[in-house]
């Protein structure tokens, strides 16, 4: 089949992950895959038959395959359910209707398989009987499997990932992204999600681009058609002409220049014109991204979302294992500091080993130390590995999703008596460990003076944050122009946050993907908002670090002040831009920009 015969389709979403791929599609959890009538050559017409019949082989052995395995888990009765599906593969009139077509009209199998199956479908849908109804979802189901094995591609999904390709998905999970294979995964596109949705998250750590919230994407891509991602701008163009690839070639050149360009100041301190220094340190979620910190010239890690080791087992894992596993992260960034977040369980973050997740509204829910406070025992596991994996180098330990301050003080009456169950029991573990918490909620904001007290240091949590107060779903594409970083609400938030935890001396960072998503424009923001660390994904650490040794804090505090008397998020992104333009010009070139 000639690619460049098809018709060039442009898709805008929302940029996620930047960065420019080219690659073939590999289709996740495809349901109806969209079927199309292709002319086939005169020359190529057995060919095509010879991939029906094979299709049709290879789904009645998938078929008994799923047969044997149903018997043996639920006996004989259970797996005649199956008994219709495999008579029908073994039709032999349905076969021969079907090499008819593609004889006849010199068209692709799947589009022949089609009409010949929805004939039949349409039989069926006449009739009222409730038995017959059902042997039509069957035969739906038996043609859905032929389908998926013409396309060359298993029902299993993502798992079967051999080649490189570019992961085309209704939605994904925070589990089905950190599964990826770096090595085959050159980018990701999907129907849902928000820029801030783990998923995004995850791409941006492995450094992988990636767009969100494409509406419709997956029902008009089909697998190995040809993609090519702008990760930057937020554009997918399917069968792309050979003057548009030209034209993302060069983009992507620009891009990589920039980034290589970038990576030679790494090193250099993260401080201003004026002297101010900021602490940079890294958001990671597995150990194996613990080489891009140093490679990027992080120093230590500001979030290690601990939850991905949990949600990525199909158990729960124990305190051994947990201490093996930190022990190890720490160890390998040391003398930086590890600042583990304990687990984030719920929301779009679920378990395998936890029953009951199911609720009306998991963002609102059993989520962060809600789940962990009720279920102590996962808790002190967790406490005690950490604890004990701090003897290694420098930890630091912070509870997620605080609403009020009870959950603190009951937090760290917990923390003191691990500590002292470790003290009896004669492990030996450190006794100085700095305990934070993160600020992602407006009832966190409003009560920061009392918890600033309570610990020795606050993370806003900025993905949170803008979704409690913003009242905007994370995740949902459809309402994400209200969901903004910049909007003077968050800025206030931010600003009254950072003065409570001063006011008591204790130091105050941001993890969230401020600086990512805002890129150059939030970076400012933050550094005159007076904050003293800033945790992000490590492909940033180097721009962010160009971006402070820029400009004076005096500046931006200045900036920062006007900014919070602005009325709307685009007044603030107006006022920043002004200021690039007429202070700061040379970071024009750090805003993301696509082709042309
Ligand atoms: C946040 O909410 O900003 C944050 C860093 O946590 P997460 O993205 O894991 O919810
Ligand atoms: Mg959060």
């Amino acid at each position: 089949m000639d690619m460049s015969s098809k018709k060039e389709m442009i898709f805008t979403g929302i940029p996620a992950a930047p960065g420019i791929a080219f690659g073939q599609a590999f289709v996740v959890n495809i349901d109806d895959l969209p079927v199309t009538a292709e002319p086939v050559e005169k020359n190529r017409v057995e060919d095509e038959i010879a991939r029906l019949e094979s299709a049709l082989k290879q789904t009645g052995e998938e078929l008994s395959g799923l047969h044997s395995a149903l018997a043996a888990e639920m006996g004989e009765e259970h797996a005649k359910i199956l008994d219709s599906h495999i008579m029908l593969i073994a039709d032999e009139l349905m076969k021969t209707d079907t090499i008819q077509i593609i004889r006849s009209d010199k068209v692709n199998a799947a589009y022949a398989f089609s009409r010949v199956i929805d004939k039949t479908l349409r039989a069926f849908d006449q009739m009222e009987d409730q038995y017959l109804k059902e042997r039509a979802e069957d035969i739906r189901d038996v043609k859905k499997r032929v389908i998926r094995n013409l396309f060359g591609q298993k029902v299993e999904g993502l798992a079967n990932l051999r080649r490189e390709a570019v992961v085309v998905a209704h939605n994904l999970t925070p589990a089905d992204t950190v599964g990826f294979r770096k090595k085959f995964v050159k980018a990701f596109v999907s129907d849902m999600g928000g820029s801030t949705s783990h998923a995004a998250i995850i791409a941006r750590s492995m450094g992988i681009p990636a767009v969100v919230g494409l509406d419709e994407i997956s029902s008009h891509v089909k697998p190995y058609d040809k993609l090519i991602v702008d990760g930057i701008s937020g554009q997918v163009i399917l069968h792309p002409k050979e003057d548009t690839v030209a034209l993302y070639q060069q983009a992507q050149e620009r891009f990589l220049e920039m980034e290589e360009e970038l990576l030679t100041i790494k090193d250099y301190p993260a401080v201003t014109l004026d002297g101010r220094t900021i602490e940079l340190s890294a958001n990671i979620e597995t150990i194996d991204e613990v080489e891009d910190i140093k490679s990027h010239g992080a120093k230590g890690v500001g979030l290690f979302r601990t939850e991905y080791f949990f949600i990525t087992r199909g158990t729960l894992p124990g305190e051994e294992e947990q201490y093996r596993y930190y022990s190890e992260v720490v160890k390998n960034v040391a003398p930086d500091p590890v600042l583990f977040r304990t687990l984030d369980i719920g929301g779009d973050k679920i378990a395998a080993w936890v029953d009951d997740t199911q609720e009306e509204n998991p963002f609102m829910g059993w989520r962060g130390i809600r789940f962990t406070l009720s279920r102590k025992d996962i808790f002190r596991t967790q406490l005690r590995a950490l604890y004990r994996a701090a003897v290694f180098g420098k930890v630091r330990i912070m509870f997620p999703m605080v609403s009020v301050v009870e959950e603190v003080r009951q937090a760290m009456d917990i923390c003191r008596e691990v500590q002292e169950d470790l003290e009896r029991e004669k492990y030996q573990f450190d006794h100085n460990v700095e305990t934070g918490i993160m600020i992602e909620t407006p009832s966190a904001v409003a009560m920061a003076d009392v918890l600033a007290k309570e610990v020795d240091f606050f993370s806003i949590g900025s993905n949170d944050l803008v979704q409690y107060a913003l009242a905007v779903d994370r995740g949902n594409s459809r309402i994400s122009y209200l969901y903004s970083p910049m909007h003077p609400a968050i800025l206030r938030f931010i600003n009254d946050t950072a003065r409570a935890a001063h006011d008591n001396n204790i130091w105050v960072g941001l993890c969230g993907e401020m600086v990512a998503d805002a890129r150059v424009r939030g970076t400012l923001l933050l550094i005159g908002l007076g904050l003293d660390e800033f945790s992000a994904s490590a492909y940033l650490i180097p721009e962010i670090k160009k971006i402070i040794r820029s400009v004076t804090y005096d500046e931006t505090k200045f900036m920062v002040k006007m900014a919070l008397k602005k009325a709307t998020a685009t007044e603030v992104v107006e006022l920043i831009d002004r200021f690039i333009e007429e202070k700061r010009p040379e970071l024009k070139e750090l805003i993301p920009k696509g082709p042309g």
